[in-house]
């Protein structure tokens, strides 16, 4: 398969041709089509496997297909990230795989100053990249509201686990809409894992590489 058999559109094709990527990987070419599709995902996949264009470029292409006015203080797609390091690196394959596309990237997390994170979610973004304490301080402190949210990835759930962020993606999640899109991807899928994908997912399609 080729990233056009996918049904990637022309500026994602020529996104990926500008990185060089020749050929999806096997999460992308399992993952791709029933993103599109606007299905839910539950994916076993390490780091290193290209797992983010996995979600990233199907996830463009639906905002792109239904795109709309950006309403301050919210966003339509939430990606949530263990650590600033994966949260900055989600946030810049945004930006590369949706060069031209007209939507706006924001990455927000602990340990930098809340006052220029606020700011950017007041001018309102189309996808925000978090991690799990620091977007609770911005919900807490109405910078951002996750009302909108179309598209939610869990990324790194085992990790997510380990550094102690359950009961932030239980808050997290009360404060999602209902009807939504939920990625869900753990490099491990022991059974508390599973139990709290079960909790996010709504009849999602497994993929493991
Ligand atoms: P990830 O697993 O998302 O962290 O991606 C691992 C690395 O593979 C990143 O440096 C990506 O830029 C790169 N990558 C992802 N997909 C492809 C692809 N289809 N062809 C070549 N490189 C890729």
């Amino acid at each position: 398969t080729s990233f056009k058999d996918l049904g990637l559109s022309a500026p994602i094709l020529a996104a990926l041709a500008a990185k060089n990527y020749d050929t999806p990987t096997p999460i992308q070419a399992q993952a791709i089509p029933p993103l599109l599709e606007g299905r839910d995902l539950c994916g076993i996949a390490q780091t290193g496997t290209g797992k983010t264009a996995a979600f990233a470029l199907p996830s463009l292409m639906r905002l792109v297909a239904s795109a709309r006015p950006r309403k301050p203080g919210t966003c339509r797609m939430l990606v949530l990230s263990p650590t600033r390091e994966l949260a900055s690196q989600i946030a810049k394959s945004f930006e590369d795989y949706g060069r031209g596309l007209n939507i706006r990237t924001g990455v927000v997390f602990g340990g930098a100053p809340i006052n220029r994170q606020i700011k950017m979610c007041a001018h309102g973004l189309d996808i925000v990249v978090a991690t799990p304490g620091r977007l609770i301080d911005l919900i807490e402190q109405r910078a951002l509201s996750l009302r909108d949210v179309e598209i939610f990835v869990l990324d790194e759930a085992d990790q997510m686990l380990d550094l102690g962020f359950i009961h932030a993606l239980k808050a997290i999640d009360r404060l999602l809409p209902k009807q939504r899109q939920t990625l869900f991807f753990s490099a491990t899928m022991p059974k508390t894992i599973a139990e709290l994908g079960d909790r996010f997912l709504t009849d999602a399609v497994k993929v493991s590489v």
